[in-house]
């Protein structure tokens, strides 16, 4: 590619092409003038000294009296060398003895041949004629003027010198003259515009060239623009839509900032990590709208209570982080927790809607807890759980105990993980008892794990567990999967035909496909479904009524029962006994525990009147004792569960147990 520099020199060497041809042709022509003005003075001179001779001339021979005024020619002429006078072909006369022959017709000039440049340069002889008359007669002698070579070349060359002289002179003025003007208006603009392009830096001044200046202006102003963009994308980019506060990447850069500061200045902050509580209830009942205008009014209410050094992120749903520096004293600190808490406490109006919420908030310290992001966040996000887990609406601070006790939940899931995939999992099986006919009619599937290193760990040890890390899911899977395929072995060994429970938590239930999932196993494994009964908890009308009924109503059309398992303990009303499809109620073993307290009693007694009423079988868990059964049996109870029968038994166990039983009974 041609650069704008190698053109500008291209053209420059163009132009003193040009230049020198110009100036040669100016030159050559000088010569010729000046060889002009030599010969037509040596022509002159000759023409006045064959003047004055023919004149006064009567015949050759008295030539010799004017040989005076011959010599006086090459004398006072500095072009002219010698003068020779012919009569025919005889000399009459010649000033320079050396020339004594007469010159041929090649050595003389013929003016229509040649120019005076040629007459001088090629050495010719220049001819003239004297007449003159004797008596009548006209005759003639031919004058030959030798022109003194010295002196034509010292006058041409002098020309020459000069022409070379001043073309070169002239030529490194021009090129000087022209560079300087080339780099000043075009070179070094151009290479301004490009700096400017690249780098974008210093602002160029006003170009001399209008062309470049308006490609300056344009670029200024495309610069100036494309910053303004720049900068609001960047804002953009860091700024939380829906609150307007900084968003995550924001914070990153700003935690960044101020953990190099604090490296350096020795200092501490808090960085919190705050969590609304039930903010999904809001979003829920109230719909997104008002949840994110609420969002948007939390985010105002931290923002008013912080100082203006202090950093408030949002970085996720309902999560945000605050930073606070400035703070005196743990005291002063906890002070600012407190008030953001208690206003967040009090009730705001969002659309008219008054809304009641709380939240949770996890501190952590720099560089106690961590000193670099990702760990402070963690910290605090641990510290926060806690808060949630010791009744929500409250502060904690990180303890290295916390910590700990998460290092163990993530080795335990992981060991979770890999004890599903080693089969380290067993179902035992407990039975149902008629409390009437006093035999086995059902069983539940309760899960176990035969730990490599810790034994047999019971459900409550890991459950809870594997329900937070979404682990459930797969493990519950396997669990419904297993207690069909041993329905159907006892079946087909002819040990016995009862339905089995499951129990299923909240999260395995709502998770996608789990009905479909269920349908597809009884399907394929061509499972009688009344055969499975699922075993729910209270816990989840809380979550989401109208999805859990959903549910629920599509298992109870596959033709499966379902179970209220620990029922008393939740916190669920009554009216949902008469909304869902629920066959049977489990009450706690509480209840059963203190059956001889009047509480208790009549508790037991009012569920199985309900029961009976609403068409519900009524089951009594964790039956101990003789008498506790009697209880049952004497307020009408359906059923019961418990040691007093068996303790939940190995398949095998389970298998040479009931047949035992049933004989027995
Ligand atoms: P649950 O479903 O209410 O199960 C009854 C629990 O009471 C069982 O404990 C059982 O061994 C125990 N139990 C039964 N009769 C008596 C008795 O007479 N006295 C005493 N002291 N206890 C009795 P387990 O097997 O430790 O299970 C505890 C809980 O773990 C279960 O309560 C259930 O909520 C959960 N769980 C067990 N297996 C599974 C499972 O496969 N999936 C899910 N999601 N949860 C399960
Ligand atoms: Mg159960
Ligand atoms: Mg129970």
């Amino acid at each position: 590619m041609l650069s704008l520099r190698k053109l500008s020199y291209l053209i420059l060497s163009g132009t003193i092409f040009i230049f020198f041809v110009s100036f040669y042709f100016f030159f050559n022509k000088q010569l010729h003038t000046t060889a002009d003005v030599i010969v037509h003075d040596v022509k002159k001179d000759t023409a006045s000294l064959v003047y004055s001779i023919s004149k006064n001339l009567q015949q050759a021979d008295d030539l010799y009296h004017f040989i005076s005024e011959i010599k006086r020619l090459p004398a006072s002429n500095p072009f002219v060398s010698a003068v020779q006078v012919f009569k025919d072909n005889k000399l009459m006369l010649t000033t320079d003895q050396r020339l004594r022959t007469q010159p041929d017709s090649r050595q003389t000039y013929i003016p229509e041949k040649m120019d005076s440049y040629d007459l001088l340069t090629q050495n010719k002889v220049l001819t003239n004629h004297l007449y003159y008359f004797s008596g009548l007669n006209k005759s003639f002698l031919t004058l030959y003027i030798y022109l003194d070579r010295e002196a034509v070349s010292v006058s041409i060359d002098k020309l020459f010198f000069q022409m070379i002289f001043w073309m070169l002179l002239l030529t490194i003025i021009y090129f000087i003259l022209i560079f300087l003007i080339v780099k000043k208006v075009i070179i070094n603009p151009a290479e301004i515009l490009r700096q400017y392009a690249y780098y974008q830096s210093e602002i160029p001044k006003k170009m001399l060239l209008t062309d470049y200046e308006y490609i300056r202006s344009s670029m200024v102003h495309t610069f100036e623009r494309l910053e303004k963009e720049k900068k609001a994308l960047y804002r953009i980019a860091r700024t939380d839509k829906l609150s307007g506060l900084p968003n995550r990447e924001a914070l990153h850069e700003k935690l960044d900032w101020l953990i190099s500061v604090s490296e350096r200045t020795n200092s501490e902050f808090a960085l919190l990590f705050l969590d609304l509580d039930d903010f999904k209830t809001i979003n829920d009942s109230l719909g997104h709208s008002i949840g994110d205008a609420y969002l948007k009014q939390v985010a105002l209410v931290i923002k008013n209570i912080v100082r203006n050094n202090d950093i408030v992120a949002r970085i996720g749903g309902d999560e945000f982080i605050i930073i606070l520096n400035t703070y005196k004293n743990l005291l002063d600190l906890t002070q600012i927790i407190e008030r953001i808490q208690s206003e967040l406490k009090k009730p705001q109006i969002v659309d008219s809607h008054p809304i009641e919420s709380s939240c949770s908030i996890g501190v952590a310290f720099y560089p106690k807890d961590g000193k670099d992001e990702n760990t402070l966040m963690k910290q605090a996000d641990i510290a926060m759980y806690q808060a949630k887990k010791n009744g929500k609406n409250q502060y904690h601070f990180f303890t290295s105990a916390l910590y700990e006790a998460v290092q163990k939940e993530i080795k335990q899931a992981r060991e979770i993980k890999s004890g599903i995939k080693n089969q380290e999992f067993e179902l035992y099986y407990q039975p149902k008892v008629d409390l009437e006919s006093e035999k086995i009619i059902a069983c539940e599937a309760l899960i176990r794990w035969n730990h490599p290193q810790d034994g047999l760990v019971a459900p409550n040890d890991f459950i809870p567990l594997a329900e937070k890390e979404g682990l459930i899911i797969e493990l519950g899977n396997w669990i419904i999967e297993e207690a069909i395929r041993q329905q159907m072995v006892w079946k087909e060994q002819g040990i016995c035909d009862i339905p089995i429970a499951v129990n299923i938590s909240a999260r395995q239930l709502f998770y996608e496909g789990f009905t479909q999932n269920i349908k597809q196993l009884i399907e394929q494994n061509n499972f009688e479904p009344q055969n499975l009964d699922i075993e729910i908890t209270e816990t989840l009308f809380i979550e989401d009524t109208s999805k859990s009924l959903n549910i629920l109503t599509e298992l109870c059309n596959q033709g499966l029962s379902i179970s209220l398992d620990d029922f008393g303990t939740g916190y669920s009303s009554l009216s949902y006994l008469k909304r869902f499809p629920i066959h049977t109620l489990k009450i706690d073993k509480v209840f059963i525990d203190d059956f001889q307290t009047h509480t208790d009693s009549v508790f037991l007694e009012t569920i199985v009147t309900m029961g009976k009423n609403l068409g519900i079988t009524v089951l009594c868990e964790g039956v101990e004792e003789r008498e506790q059964l009697k209880f049952l049996q004497k307020i009408g109870c359906d059923q019961y569960q418990g040691y007093y029968c068996s303790k939940p038994l190995s398949a095998k166990n389970f298998a040479g147990f009931i047949s035992e039983y049933n004989t027995a009974n």
